[in-house]
């Protein structure tokens, strides 16, 4: 399976400082007193793999994800975050998303322009979507237990790949 080898953000929320996570294969974990911005790496995580709500990023709008400046350092006019995902230690891939005080959204594929649906079926094929089981938020577990038989069904689909071809046939259906 993918997984996530160098995490980079410029800009996002916190990180006004070009900052670069590296890791490896198996278990890593993030420690840090409150409010250092462990929170807002798992934000800056959902939001290259292509999040588009707010609450999700417990944000309200474009403007609270770039570093609005501190005693240190002025604000700055846009956030950019990119993750290298590796692929059973062959293929490497490069995503990147960059936001602007505008709104203005942009997204690159291995340094290229593209569309969001790109990412979306980049992430797709890999098993490593946003709608899927690789990130678990707080509260998740307790969700897990709450909901239906059919949004549990939808979860067993997504992990056992199934996903995609559902994607696919509804973009199908609505063309
Ligand atoms: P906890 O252990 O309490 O959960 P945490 O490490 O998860 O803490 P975060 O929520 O990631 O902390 O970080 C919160 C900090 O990020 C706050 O100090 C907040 O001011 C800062 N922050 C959030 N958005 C921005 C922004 N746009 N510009 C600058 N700083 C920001
Ligand atoms: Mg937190």
């Amino acid at each position: 399976c993918a997984f996530l080898k160098t995490f980079k953000l410029k800009g996002f929320k916190s990180f006004a400082r070009l900052t670069t996570l590296h890791f490896s294969p198996g278990i890593s974990v993030i420690v840090g007193p409150n409010g250092c911005g462990k929170s807002n790496l798992v934000d800056a995580l959902k939001w290259v793999l292509g999040e588009q709500s707010f609450k999700s990023l417990r944000s309200k709008s474009s403007e609270d994800l770039i570093f609005s400046g501190s005693e240190k350092a002025p604000p700055l006019n846009m956030a950019e975050v990119s993750v290298v995902l590796e692929q059973h230690n062959a293929s490497e891939i490069m995503l990147t998303r960059c936001v602007f005080r505008s709104g203005e959204n942009r997204y690159l594929l291995n340094k290229k322009h593209c569309r969001l649906k790109d990412i979306k079926d980049v992430l797709l094929n890999m098993g490593f979507g946003l709608k899927n089981y690789a990130i678990v938020d707080q509260g998740q577990i307790a969700y897990l237990l709450e909901i239906s038989p059919l949004e549990k069904r939808r979860l067993l689909e997504e992990a056992a790949g199934v996903t995609k071809y559902r994607e696919k046939k509804e973009e199908t259906l609505h063309k």
